[in-house]
């Protein structure tokens, strides 16, 4: 096995080498480890300043201090060698033999584990990512735990979780069995790309690596990091780790950041290593040696743009044959006050009441009918032909799940759904929205003359739009529908 291991080792560093060479003849450009260096130090601007990402490599036991201190060790190293992000792997906490001394070493997000993280984050001013945090459950379900990958700002806050979506369940016999389905809840939904001061960073967990559209769904919405904190098996890792992470920075255009745990942790867990950061050629471009270890690469933005604008495969989608990446279930924050512009109109967080990366849902100021709402795409695209695909299947999607609550709401039989596209067909506020109006038997004399009301009821006599705010409902009210309704998508 080890000779195995140290011959496919030999042929990656000589495929490395061949890719990096091929990377630099081909696009023009030098590899990120000999651009500083070969530029002359007057030519420097600040702009070419990259930011700097330390990608760990650790062989976590079930001993929590001493996995912390390693890690501590290896993040104060990359600190000094100038790193503004450090990625840590799925399991960094700790590593166990069995699922029960797992859920025994379980803490909650404002445990001691965390709380030394943030602290050492703020005390080194860094960010800090946290694959693979064993979160303890609910109180109702005390027997599991959520896979949480954490991303710590420079200040020590919580910039972002993600709970892991792709549970990991091997069985390979004689060989490696694993069941993570037994031990762990499954995450319930895809994080946006946070904003960090290396980019915009997705954020997933080991096993999420072998679905790739997770990652063209983060990429998406605006990734341009991948991050993949992992704890590959021997045998897995031989055979698909490398191959997977090149993958999906290719394909995705990408950097992928994949810390990783190595080595034997105890009786029955062996893993993998080979931590690494690929950039959006392919190239991997920072690699751990063997056992615990920190390595760092430089993250080129504007290389990945250069990649992205040479071969644009974004822009060379058959969306028209294969359809358009969505999420059911984006559901995006809505906490921060904050306003969205509605055509002419300025909305006010308060009285929205669902969100995804793409669209909105609000409540009415002046409703036609009892939970008479709107869904408008987020960007202010005044026609449904000028709506990307990506935008209309998220409208519509949202549409249907708003629909859902509105109607159990409202106990209606029946809805109106409908678009009124341009000043001819009713539209008054220049901005793609679709009306929801959940329907009763009598609610009209007949059915359509819905329709006659829509046209009416926001317009003055002339036609302009209504602008008398005695009319409309009170900010109060609409907050009130809002909040009332935010509860019911839970
Ligand atoms: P339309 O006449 O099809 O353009 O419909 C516009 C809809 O947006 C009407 O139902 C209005 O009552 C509603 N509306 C306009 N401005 C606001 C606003 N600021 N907040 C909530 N609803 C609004």
């Amino acid at each position: 096995m080890k000779a195995l291991i140290n011959l496919h080792k030999n042929f990656r560093l000589a495929l490395k080498r061949v890719t990096c060479l091929r990377r630099m003849t081909d696009t023009g450009q030098k590899a990120s480890t000999s651009t500083l260096s070969s530029a002359s130090p007057s030519a420097l601007s600040l702009s070419d300043v990259r930011p700097v990402v330390a990608v760990c490599q650790l062989t976590s036991t079930s001993d929590k201090e001493k996995n912390f201190n390693v890690c501590r060790a290896l993040i104060e190293r990359a600190k000094k060698r100038g790193a503004n992000m450090v990625f840590l792997p799925e399991c960094f906490a700790y590593m166990c033999e069995s699922t029960d001394q797992y859920l025994a070493a379980a803490e909650t997000m404002e445990g001691e584990i965390v709380a030394k993280y943030k602290e050492l984050a703020q005390s080194l001013q860094l960010w800090l990512s946290l694959g693979g945090f064993h979160q303890k459950g609910p109180a109702d379900d005390p027997k599991r735990l959520w896979n949480t990958h954490i991303i710590i700002d420079s200040q020590g806050h919580i910039a972002a979780q993600y709970d892991k979506l792709h549970l990991f369940d091997l069985d390979i016999k004689g060989k490696v069995s694993l069941k993570e389905t037994n031990f762990t809840i499954p995450g319930n939904n895809v994080v946006p790309p946070v904003e960090t001061p290396i980019g915009k960073v997705g954020m997933a967990v080991c096993y999420d690596l072998r679905f790739p559209e997770m990652s063209s769904y983060l990429v998406q919405q605006g990734a341009e990091i991948l991050t993949y904190p992992s704890a590959f098996t021997q045998t897995t890792g031989l055979a698909h780790w490398e191959v997977l992470l090149r993958s999906r920075a290719i394909e995705n255009q990408c950097y992928v950041i994949a810390a990783a745990q190595t080595g034997r942790h105890n009786a029955k867990r062996t893993t993998y290593g080979h931590a690494m950061v690929v950039d959006p050629w392919g190239c991997v471009v920072a690699e751990c040696h063997e056992g615990e270890d920190v390595c760092l690469a430089e993250i080129d933005l504007e290389y990945m743009r250069k990649v992205r604008e040479q071969m644009p495969v974004q822009e060379h989608r058959r969306r028209d044959i294969f359809g358009t990446m969505t999420n059911l279930k984006s559901l995006a924050p809505l906490d921060e006050p904050r306003s969205y512009q509605f055509g002419q109109h300025t909305i006010d967080s308060s009285i929205v009441f669902y969100k995804t990366a793409l669209s909105l849902a609000f409540v009415n100021r002046k409703p036609v009918l009892p939970g008479h709402v709107l869904v408008c795409p987020l960007r202010p695209v005044e026609r449904f032909n000028d709506m990307t695909p990506a935008e209309l299947c998220d409208m519509f999607q949202v549409v249907k799940q708003v629909s859902e609550v509105v109607d159990r709401e409202h106990n209606s039989t029946s809805l109106t759904i409908a678009v009124q596209d341009g000043p001819d067909a009713g539209q008054t506020v220049k901005h793609m929205h679709v009306h929801i109006l959940p329907r009763k038997k009598g609610d009209f004399a007949n059915n359509d003359d819905i329709y006659q009301k829509l046209e009416k009821h926001d317009k003055n006599l002339d036609g302009t739009e209504e602008t008398n705010s005695g009319k409309w409902r009170t900010l109060e009210d609409m907050a009130a529908e809002a909040s009332r309704l935010r509860t019911l998508f839970k």
